[in-house]
């Protein structure tokens, strides 16, 4: 379909409206899709980057924490060759294997850049966009490019939680040797990398990198990895190759300064300076959500996650007829967590919500402790 300028656009009497449009092409949105095409409803996906997006940007050959058959989609199962938790590479080749199975027709690099309340329903305003080479995080629109009107009777926001990394807001941050993004352990080879941060991404990044020859340096501003939030597999590795002394940990410090080939630390209690040589350094400061499209239609947002406000029983917000599916809903993510394997049931509320009728495949919660939105 060709997009036309927005004054060529046909109005909604004579568009016709979907029954649904999604917006997001993760694992939730997929599976949402699966649900609405086996009742008939009629359907348009958008999404901004390819599907699974998100976990694009994952590293390479990272492993979920999640076990296969708590990611499984639409109740197909999900076997690794190694009956090992899967890899980034399988479980995006699962995800296009779900596409084919359903015929699923996701309109990938297809940004929702609006989304209004009309009579009747919702309008929403979709561009082209385009991936760039280097970094897949960074998606852009041309302006120049013309818009689609699209309009629906209900809207359902699945578009994740990982927009943009959580910046350190010091000089250098924007240096080329400096990435929030983590992606391959082979380009640190022989050098020296600094990893910024204590949880899972910041332990997990430094043990692959350490194991792919780099020597590696963490910086964290608290006295001690935590214990709680690094993964059991992960946190005794660490802790033992820093006894040893094969990777160095800077407890309590805070970079203030990053600059070619070194990084300036301060010590959170004490205000002393260290300066650690670093040829690379990985900020793996967290992430967090975009609430643009939130903002757009008037959603509600609430506590210090900027969670949108939603119905537990139909994850519907408080703009009638727009829902959010999957980890979206928690907001940016912070001590109520949502993750694909306890999302599933967001699939059922919404089929329930819009059909009155049930999903066709099991949508419990997979994860052993559900930990999903507290009450509102
Ligand atoms: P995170 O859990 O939000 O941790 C961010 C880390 O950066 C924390 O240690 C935080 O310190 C530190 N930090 C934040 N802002 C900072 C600042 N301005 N200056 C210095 N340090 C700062 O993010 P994450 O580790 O990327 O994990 C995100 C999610 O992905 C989690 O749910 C995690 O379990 C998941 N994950 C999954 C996999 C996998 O499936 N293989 C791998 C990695 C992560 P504090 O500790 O003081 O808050």
């Amino acid at each position: 379909m060709t997009a036309r300028k927005l004054e060529d656009q046909p109005s909604r009497a004579e568009a016709s409206p979907s029954e649904v449009v999604i917006v997001g092409g993760g694992p939730i949105g997929l599976e949402l899709a699966v649900a609405l095409r086996h009742h008939n409803i009629s359907l348009r996906h958008f999404e901004t980057g390819t599907i699974g997006q998100t976990i694009t940007q994952y590293p390479r050959q990272v492993r979920f924490f999640s076990s296969p058959e708590r990611i499984a989609l639409a109740g197909v199962p999900f076997l690794t060759a190694h009956q090992e938790k899967a890899t980034r590479e399988e479980y995006l080749s699962y995800l296009r294997a779900i596409v084919g199975q359903f015929g699923l027709v996701v309109e990938t690099y297809r940004r929702v850049v609006e989304i209004a309340e009309e009579e009747n329903g919702f309008r929403l305003e979709v561009v082209p966009s385009v991936e760039t080479a280097h970094d897949p995080a960074a998606l852009v629109d041309d302006p120049a490019m013309p818009r689609e009107s699209v309009y629906a009777d209900n809207v359902v926001l699945a578009i994740g939680d990982m927009h943009y990394p959580r910046l350190l807001g010091i000089p250098g941050e924007d240096l080329p040797h400096v990435t929030h993004h983590f992606t391959e352990p082979h380009a640190y080879f022989g050098r020296k990398l600094l990893v910024i941060g204590g949880k899972n991404s910041a332990v997990e990044a430094a043990l692959r990198c350490h194991r792919a020859g780099a020597r590696v340096a963490i910086s964290y501003r608290r006295d001690a990895l935590p214990e709680k939030s690094v993964k059991a597999w992960l946190l005794p590795d660490v802790r033992n190759l820093i006894k040893s002394g094969q990777i160095d940990f800077y407890p309590e410090t805070e970079p203030v300064e990053i600059e070619p080939g070194q990084t300036r630390l301060r010590h959170v209690t004490s205000r002393e300076e260290i300066t650690v040589d670093a040829d690379f350094v990985l900020a793996m400061t967290g992430y967090r959500q975009d609430p643009f499209l939130f903002e757009k239609c008037g959603v509600r947002l609430i506590g210090t996650n900027a969670r949108p406000e939603v119905s537990l029983e139909t994850m519907e917000t408080n703009v009638k007829g727009l829902y959010v599916a999957g980890t979206a809903a928690a907001g940016t993510q912070g001590k109520f967590k949502l993750f694909i394997e306890n999302s599933h049931p967001h699939v059922q509320r919404i089929v329930q919500a819009i059909t009155g009728k049930d999903a066709p495949f099991e949508t419990r919660d997979t994860s052993r402790i559900a930990r999903g939105l507290p009450e509102n």
